[in-house]
């Protein structure tokens, strides 16, 4: 694999149930994706665009072809390797999937609460240093219910961003949001991938933040249609 590619899918299908047999959703995806690239995958409700990105971010087990991931092989991958994997992935999804009984600043610190090189207090500047960069840390100690959207967005966001990854996967970052919040938004995903290095691979439908990618593939009915 070529130094410059963070993410490497070969001859990938995947197929779910359906009935007494199976309904295959992804047809045969090849696709490289450069360290430091934002790269939207575009297409319709139900081509495959989540499927992918889950298959991408080891949420679910590869059945045939192979993805590697920053040089790990992700099909038949042990959950140590799986985990290892894990944790170089950020992801963004299209409700932000924040705990309201919780603080903003204890959401953006969950993906820590497994990592034992943190303690309570440098975990509680890490988020604080993420909350600031995404703009936002005069609402640290606020819950999310208080937030705005566009607001709830940029701690998830800081949430993806805590552990450094090296990739963040976003579905639908905008889905949820007015034009103008969901610019903003994106923007800021830009931002932080260009500061950061942060490979960043987005699906969407929606064809208004096209510009910010480097790069956009089709995906239609599971198949692959430009690059
Ligand atoms: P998109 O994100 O582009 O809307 P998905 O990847 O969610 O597409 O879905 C692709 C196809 O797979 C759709 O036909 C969808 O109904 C089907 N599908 C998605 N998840 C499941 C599942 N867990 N079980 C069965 N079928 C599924
Ligand atoms: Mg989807």
């Amino acid at each position: 694999m070529p130094e410059d590619i963070v993410i490497s899918i070969k001859n990938l299908r995947h197929s779910y149930a359906e009935g007494d047999g199976e309904k295959e959703v992804l047809h045969n995806i090849n696709l490289d994706f450069k360290k430091g690239e934002i790269a939207i995958i575009m297409g319709p409700s139900g081509s495959g665009k989540s499927t992918l990105l889950k298959l991408i971010g080891a949420q679910l087990t590869i059945q045939s072809g192979e993805i590697v991931v920053d040089g790990n092989s992700l099909h038949g991958a042990s959950p140590a390797m799986l985990r290892k994997i894990r944790r170089k992935i950020g992801f963004i999804f299209q409700s932000h999937h924040l705990l309201s009984s919780i603080s903003v600043l204890q959401n953006v610190q969950i993906p820590l609460a497994f990592d034992e090189s943190q303690t309570a207090e440098s975990s509680k500047l890490l988020a604080l240093e993420a909350l600031e960069t995404v703009g936002i840390a005069s609402h640290a100690n606020k819950k999310p219910a208080h937030l705005s959207g566009g607001q709830k967005q940029r701690v998830a966001i800081a949430r993806a961003l805590i552990r450094k990854p090296a990739i963040v996967l976003a579905d639908e970052p905008t889905a949820s949001l007015d034009e103008k919040t969901g610019r903003e938004v994106v923007e800021l995903i830009k931002k932080m991938s260009r500061v950061l290095g942060v490979t960043v691979v987005l699906v969407t439908h929606d064809n208004r933040i096209l510009d910010i990618a480097d790069r956009s593939v089709k995906l239609v009915d599971g198949n692959l249609l430009s690059d």
